[in-house]
């Protein structure tokens, strides 16, 4: 029997609905700056998310619109760009926290749990998310893993590999079995689940139910952590809402 010490939370559709509302817009305007002929909607750029990083959905992008690999300077060229849009969009207050984020976060800082950032998004782009839509509450976060800091992105485990270690070497757990992993996609779940670490997925507009490949994986799938919640794979909450002992039952 373990007890829960740890959140270690995604942040791209877990905390926000940034894929489809702040990074895909941002792509867009630095495409269309660069007077390149492409615009993803909201579907496509569902298909764009098969693969993870920005660099990386750019270049497979530019090979598929010339038929050749982009110069890589190019490729940094329209992230940097999309960064600074990305930024705009979040200081224009584009982005609201997903429901329930906020309580759940108050909440495991008061219980004294511990709570990491654990994503393969840039630490620039976090930065930004953390500035515009957490202000104090990103107090409560103790360390980052950002996709700056790993080999490999999700689904590779490598970012959770290094949040545990960090969490281990830093005595603020004892046990991997003690963490809980917050996701919203797929890859996400994956990433989580290679690492060895239990995982609730909270569905977002592009982590549905039926983009997870396997969903007996997760501990547990729920449509959102805030009201109305609804279980759709696990244990039943109460009140239609995600509480912190909801999330301790799931490691126990
Ligand atoms: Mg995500």
């Amino acid at each position: 029997m373990a007890t829960l010490r740890a959140l270690l939370w995604d942040v791209d559709g877990t905390l926000a609905e940034t894929e489809r509302d702040g990074h895909r817009p941002a792509f867009n305007r630095a495409f269309a700056e660069a007077g390149l002929p492409l615009h993803w909607d909201p579907q496509t750029y569902g298909r764009w998310l098969a693969i993870s990083g920005g660099r990386e959905r750019i270049a497979a992008q530019l090979r598929e619109l010339e038929g050749d690999a982009p110069q890589p300077q190019r490729v940094e060229a329209l992230q940097a760009a999309k960064q600074h849009h990305y930024r705009s969009l979040m200081q224009q207050g584009s982005l609201q926290l997903r429901p329930g984020v906020a309580d759940l976060l108050r909440e495991a800082h008061q219980a004294g749990l511990c709570q990491v950032i654990v994503t393969t998004s840039s630490r620039a782009a976090i930065c930004a998310l953390m500035d515009h839509l957490l202000g104090p509450l990103q107090e409560v976060f103790r360390f980052w893993v950002c996709g700056d800091d790993v080999g490999s992105k999700k689904p590779h485990p490598e970012a959770y590999e290094q949040a545990l270690q960090g969490l281990c070497s830093g005595g603020l757990v004892a046990d991997p079995a003690e963490l809980l992993v917050i996701e919203d996609s797929d890859n996400g779940l994956r990433a989580a689940r290679a690492a060895g670490l239990a995982c609730l997925v909270t569905c977002s507009h592009y982590g549905s139910l039926e983009s997870l490949a396997d969903r007996a994986m997760a501990a547990a799938v729920v449509s959102q952590l805030g009201p109305p919640a609804r279980v759709l794979h696990g244990p039943a909450c109460q009140g239609e809402q995600i509480t912190l002992s909801y999330l301790q039952a799931l490691v126990r």
